[in-house]
């Protein structure tokens, strides 16, 4: 992993430097590059914006790691309130929940009865439910709350990391559900024994699962979402895609302000596209996160304080 990438995930982590950039008006400038705005009405006004041309969205709140059951609990609520304004506005739009921000850290059973509700929510609804995926200690629960709302409800998908080493065995375990996984490359900071250090193997282990993502989907078993602005890795998955039956089967995801020119263009060749808009005053963490994957983006940030 480059220096500079770590350091900035070590540095997601301080709450100190987490509070001194939420007080800079350079920094909220910054930040408005990735997120339409900080409230739910501006990620929806995004997401309408979208849509016209032919690009459905995900919403998230940002925010991890809550300290109290109320906490999560009005991160339920919230989002009980986000697929009512959907159903309203009529957007072709999802939501994507971390579980640490539905309270996973302060209980479990009370975090599965969350995502649970949200679930049956989003079906009642029509839309769909995704559950990120946080750092390796929480990948054991996330898989198994995945599975018990699985179990339950059709229209719910959990996200994947390439970079875990143990990611090919979780993929197996989980494709006997028909899943709908989101692949990513990984966005943490984790020690060489958990994820592969070099980007180059993240890369090729990515396509690897990506193929077996394909092959389920041709067969009718499971949903693959790439979440990735890798246009490289894109353009190969879709060469492979018609050769496993999978053309049609699979969705583009990626992040607002992120490739946009490219976002609209394989919309426009027919590919399923969506772009995932976070929202929230939280952004600290995440935003960091986004300056890691792509350290010269630290410059967007030095621009601006002029
Ligand atoms: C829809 C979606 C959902 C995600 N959900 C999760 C999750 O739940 N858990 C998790 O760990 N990670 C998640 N991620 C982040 C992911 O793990 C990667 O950190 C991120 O997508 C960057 O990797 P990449 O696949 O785009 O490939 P890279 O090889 O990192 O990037 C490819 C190219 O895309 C461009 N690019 C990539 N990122 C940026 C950026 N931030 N700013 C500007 N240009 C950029 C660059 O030009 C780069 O050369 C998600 C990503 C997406 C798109």
């Amino acid at each position: 992993m480059g220096l500079s990438r770590s350091l900035l995930l070590r540095l997601s982590r301080s709450p100190w430097l987490a509070e001194q950039f939420r007080r800079r008006a350079f920094a909220r400038r910054a930040v408005r590059r990735f997120m339409p705005g900080e409230d739910l009405p501006a990620a929806l006004d995004g997401s309408a914006e979208l849509a016209k041309a032919g690009i459905g969205t995900v919403l998230t709140q940002l925010g991890e790691q809550v300290r109290s059951g109320q906490e999560a609990q009005a991160v339920r609520d919230h989002y009980f309130q986000v697929f009512d304004q959907l159903r309203d506005r009529f957007l072709p739009t999802q939501v994507s929940v971390k579980l640490t921000h539905l309270g996973l850290d302060v209980g479990r059973e009370a975090c599965i009865r969350h995502v649970l509700a949200l679930a049956a929510k989003a079906q009642e609804e029509g839309s769909f439910l995704w559950i990120d995926m946080e750092e390796s200690r929480y990948v054991d629960a996330t898989i198994e709350i995945y599975r018990r709302a699985r179990a339950e409800h059709a229209n719910v998908g959990v996200c994947l990391q390439a970079y875990l080493r143990r990611t090919p065995q979780d993929l197996t375990a989980l494709l006997p559900l028909s899943p709908a996984i989101r692949l990513v490359k990984g966005a943490y900071n984790e020690p060489a024994d958990v994820a592969l250090p070099r980007k180059k193997d993240v890369d090729a282990q990515y396509y690897t699962l990506a193929l077996r993502l394909l092959d389920a989907a041709g067969t009718g078993r499971g949903k693959p979402v790439f979440g990735t602005h890798d246009l490289n890795l894109i353009a190969r998955i879709r060469e492979q895609a018609s050769s496993r039956q999978a053309v049609g089967r699979y969705e583009v995801h990626m992040l607002y302000g992120v490739r946009a020119e490219a976002q609209r263009a394989l919309a426009a060749e027919g590919e399923k596209v969506r772009v995932l808009i976070s929202y929230g005053s939280h952004w600290f963490a995440w935003y960091m996160r986004r300056l890691a994957e792509r350290p010269a983006n630290v410059w967007f940030v030095v621009r601006s304080l002029f």
